[in-house]
């Protein structure tokens, strides 16, 4: 295999990774990522985490549904960031399936793996998920990933995308630009989007472009960056039933806000059925005390029924219909 010598940078932004991970509050399993691109260039560094209210309301014992309280690392970081469109990762550890999707869906191109997170027992247990899922979702999605070596200052590559591929993207966020935000616009955002969309589960949020514009952002549940369900239905299976290549709504929102750099409103997040346990703690870990639900019976399990049950109860989210 032919190595890279060329990786300093990513080496160097592995290295602010490596230095606060240790900060991250997980009794076991302390990750941490730096997201670092752009134009201009930014780099910021965060661990997985607990958002204060969860923390407050639950400790660090208790699970929302069927998700752990924290932010992963990887979202942390998306969410921190200013626009996400084309940067880069370096993550601790082996990623989950959950944050592949979500890097895909933030439009990012390359991830960095430490090599110490090969070694951890969390990369064994994780192992055929990494191998069989996040690295699928990589795929489809043209992100190139390398482990990095830091004490060899090298990079091995584990996936390299050719850089001329575009993945499909058949369903694609809708943005529309609005004079202003109201609850009025909202409520008509959200019919429009039913009638257009009738079956499909959808997430919409209003916030603000870099151009002070009001923006909408509409999106439905898809699976992941650059797989078809037309082309690619008999292919989809899961070895395990934790994780689906589907993306939902509300993460492809909050994934797309980050990638086009957009502030949402707090106001002003819909979804027109329940999120699910991990949608839910991505939406307080990105700063929502409140969202809209279109039907709170409708939801992909019961996990996301006690979920939202646990965080309306103690007014961590406060569920507006
Ligand atoms: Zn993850």
């Amino acid at each position: 295999m032919e190595y890279e010598r060329t990786g300093m940078n990513a080496i160097e932004q592995m290295q602010k990774a490596v230095d606060v991970v240790n900060t991250s509050l997980h009794p076991t399993n302390k990750i941490a990522a730096t997201i670092f691109g752009g134009t201009p260039a930014f780099s910021l560094s965060r661990t997985n985490y607990w958002p204060d209210s969860i923390l407050k309301a639950f400790g660090t014992n208790t699970d929302i549904g069927s998700s752990s309280g924290t932010l992963h690392a990887e979202v942390a970081c998306i969410l921190s960031a200013p626009v996400t469109e084309g940067a880069s990762i370096c993550v601790t550890d082996p990623f989950c399936p959950n944050c592949a999707k979500n890097m895909a869906e933030a439009g990012i191109k390359t991830i960095y793996i430490d090599h110490k997170g090969f070694d951890k027992d969390f990369a064994s247990r994780r192992g055929s998920h990494f191998q069989n899922m996040s690295m699928q979702v990589c795929e489809r999605a043209g992100i190139s990933v390398y482990e990095v070596r830091r004490k060899e200052d090298r990079l091995v590559p584990i996936l390299e995308i050719d850089p001329s591929y575009t993945p499909p993207n058949d369903a694609p966020v809708i943005v529309s630009i609005l004079d202003h935000a109201s609850e009025a616009i909202f409520l008509d955002m959200i019919a429009d989007a039913r009638a257009n969309l009738q079956e499909h589960k959808f997430a919409l949020a209003l916030g603000r472009n870099s151009n002070d514009e009001v923006v909408a952002l509409c999106a439905r549940s898809h699976l992941a960056i650059g797989y078809s369900k037309r082309i690619d239905a008999s292919e989809l299976h899961e070895d395990s039933g934790k994780y689906s290549f589907i993306l939902e709504p509300v993460n492809r929102v909050l994934m797309n806000a980050a990638r086009l750099g957009l502030t949402l409103n707090p106001e002003y997040l819909y979804s027109s059925t329940v999120p699910t346990s991990r949608e839910l703690v991505n939406v307080v870990g990105a700063g929502f005390t409140a969202m809209h639900i279109g039907n709170t019976h409708l939801a992909r399990d019961d996990d996301a029924l006690r979920a939202i049950k646990q965080l309306s109860d103690s007014k961590i989210l406060k569920i507006q219909q």
